[in-house]
């Protein structure tokens, strides 16, 4: 079933000028990128972010890091888009990340690791409306 993800390239990958190779392995995955700005996170959209991670000893460090440089924003599109961005951007531990992966291929720490995508369906489309609207995306 076609349905979207949202995706962002972290601060580690940007800073290193990885955009278009982390884009490249997502779209030879057969993801669409129907989406996709480049922004610096502030602190409150960072914390609302990871609101869920807010109880975890990393949750402050994760959050500096998302500020630290610019991240950009995506919305994919594809079959299943939400598990197969997962399998594409491997284990969030780059040393558990299959070979080929994002994560194994550019991932530099467990917390400096590249990419991030929505976990399910529900995330997605919270996450998404975090950061588009539905005029931004062109299918
Ligand atoms: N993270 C971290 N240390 C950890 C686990 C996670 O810094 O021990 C960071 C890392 O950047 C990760 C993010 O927190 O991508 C969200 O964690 P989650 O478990 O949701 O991993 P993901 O869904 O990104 O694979
Ligand atoms: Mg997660």
């Amino acid at each position: 079933m076609t349905e979207r993800t949202f995706s962002i390239i972290k601060p580690d990958a940007t800073r290193r000028n990885l955009t278009g190779k982390v884009n490249a392995v997502i779209e030879d995955a057969g993801l669409r990128i129907v989406a996709q700005r480049r922004i610096r996170m502030t602190e409150a959209q960072a914390k609302k972010f990871y609101e869920v991670h807010a109880a975890r000893p990393f949750y402050g460090e994760l959050v500096e890091f998302m500020m630290s440089a610019p991240v950009v924003v995506q919305v994919l599109e594809g079959d299943n888009a939400v598990a197969r961005y997962r399998e594409v951007m491997g284990a969030t531990n780059p040393a558990d990340a299959a070979p080929g992966t994002i994560r194994a291929l550019y991932a530099e720490s467990v917390g400096e690791n590249s990419v991030h995508g929505s976990d399910s369906t529900d995330n997605a489309k919270l996450e998404i409306a975090q950061f588009f609207t539905e005029a931004d995306i062109v299918g």
